[in-house]
């Protein structure tokens, strides 16, 4: 694809060094595989990028960094967000993954999908491939009948007074 600047390296090994991004959803896709190469993966070797999108067209971008102790891992969708969210954003239009499997469009894990859905559920999600292809889909048909923050200020049959 057009979009990435790829050198190989003295070890053969190609890497993407930078991408001169379009606009829209390939230039989001762009920075998810430029995300990707920065994944602190020794444990999976499965890398991950994510590239989300803000209201005002600021993007944060997220690799996904594992741990000795493994379930301290985090995942890139969940670091872009967490960016975010500590430089003051909460409102989102869209998140684009990338990972190294070559037949399949990488798709978010459950965890993540909650944590997105935490900000809303009419936003985008571009799963997809190294070559750049996509699918596009939204948080709400990634986690549908989904629990959020709405749901705390429900009506319920059962309050507890004073904290107990
Ligand atoms: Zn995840």
């Amino acid at each position: 694809m057009g979009d990435l600047q790829i050198i190989v390296g003295e070890d053969e090994e190609a890497r993407i060094l930078s991408c001169a991004p379009p606009d829209g959803i390939k230039g989001l896709i762009c920075k998810s595989q430029e995300a990707k190469e920065f994944a602190y993966c020794p444990y999976s070797n499965f890398r991950v990028g994510a590239a989300l999108l803000a209201h005002d067209g600021t993007v944060f971008t997220g690799c996904n960094v594992e741990n000795a102790c493994y379930n301290l891992g985090v995942c890139a969708e969940r670091n872009a967000i967490a960016k975010a969210v500590s430089e003051g954003y909460r409102n989102f239009k869209a998140i684009a993954i990338a990972s190294d499997l070559n037949e399949q469009f990488i798709s978010p894990c459950g965890g993540c999908r909650q944590f997105m859905r935490e900000f809303g559920t009419h936003w985008d999600v571009y799963l997809s491939k190294p070559d750049g292809s996509y699918v596009e889909t939204t948080v709400a048909q990634l986690l549908p009948v989904s629990f959020g923050p709405e749901d705390l200020k429900k009506k319920k049959v059962f309050t507890i007074q004073n904290g107990f």
